[in-house]
């Protein structure tokens, strides 16, 4: 049986309900999910208790992205305890970073000419850890670009004029972040970043898992990957990336899907460390 270790909800920039993830995980025939949104735990327990409703298992999860010099990496944390008060705290200050963030993007935009408003891109994110996509949605809304990927290209995408870094925690606090709240912490999609050279530095503060099964990743790569992993002693994790339907190519539920063994070996590390 499989299950999808990485998706979002409207609790970040995915476009469903963690409700309706959730129901979508189980009809796509899959055995457990985890909620794996940007720097928020909000949409977890909605879909816990919507996964109980249907008989899926639905495991914690939050992507942190993390920035070393130029390199910008994303860490996935599973199983971590969704109440830590450490955990959130610190979730909140970098979610408020990506509002500072949004402001002064919305600003840029403005003054370059594109009708765009921060109530607006507040109003499509939700109660959500605001994003890019929810920009481009509002910039695709005004008649401004056709789709959100001529947005991210044109103008909000790393390099172009309205881009505004937001603030990064360093790869080693991420990792750090997530241990202290119980969880096991993953580097997610290397491919992607290119971010193979920081596994060996991310293993002594204690890295447990490579994402190597990700849509971005060719057969070769994911496969590279799970050896990799394997060499150093690492789990080898993979999941979908989903954001809603026609979000990214490939990024389906159930797209690199991995076995529910994986799920066992990551409750077996969480275990291990919180013992340690
Ligand atoms: P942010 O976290 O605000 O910097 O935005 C990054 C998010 O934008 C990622 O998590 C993706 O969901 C999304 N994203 C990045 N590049 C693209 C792209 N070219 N097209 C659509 N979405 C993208
Ligand atoms: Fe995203
Ligand atoms: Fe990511
Ligand atoms: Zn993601």
């Amino acid at each position: 049986m499989a299950i999808d270790l990485h998706v979002h909800t409207t609790s970040s920039d995915g476009t469903e309900s963690p409700e309706k993830v959730v129901f979508k995980v189980r009809n796509a025939g899959l055995e457990a999910v985890s909620i794996t949104d940007h720097d928020t735990l909000s949409g977890v327990e909605p879909a816990m208790a919507a996964g109980k409703a249907i008989g899926l298992e639905v495991i914690s999860g939050v992507e942190l992205g993390a920035l070393q010099g130029e390199q910008e990496i994303h860490i996935l944390g599973y199983l971590l305890d969704h109440n830590d008060r450490t955990l959130l705290e610190k979730l909140g200050a970098l979610r408020s970073g990506r509002l500072g963030r949004m402001d002064k993007m919305v600003e840029k935009l403005r003054q370059l000419g594109y009708p765009v408003t921060i109530d607006r891109v507040l109003a499509i994110s939700g109660h959500g850890s605001v994003g890019r996509p929810h920009l481009a949605a509002a910039l695709v809304e005004a008649g401004s670009v056709e789709t959100m990927g001529d947005a991210f290209k044109k103008l909000i995408g790393k390099g172009c004029p309205a881009y505004i870094p937001r603030y990064k925690l360093s790869p080693a606090e991420a990792v750090q972040i997530i241990k202290r709240a119980g969880g096991v912490p993953v580097l997610a999609h290397p491919g992607l970043d290119n971010a193979s050279s920081m596994i060996d530095e991310l293993i002594p503060e204690g890295l447990q898992g490579l994402e190597a099964y990700h849509p971005s990743h060719t057969r070769e790569l994911a496969s590279y990957f799970e050896r990799l992993a394997k060499r150093k002693g690492l789990l080898a994790t993979g999941g979908s990336d989903y954001h809603g339907p026609g979000h990214k190519e490939g990024c389906f539920i159930g797209a690199s899907s991995v076995p529910y063994s994986v799920l066992t070996e990551l409750k077996t590390r969480r275990e291990h460390h919180s013992a340690n």
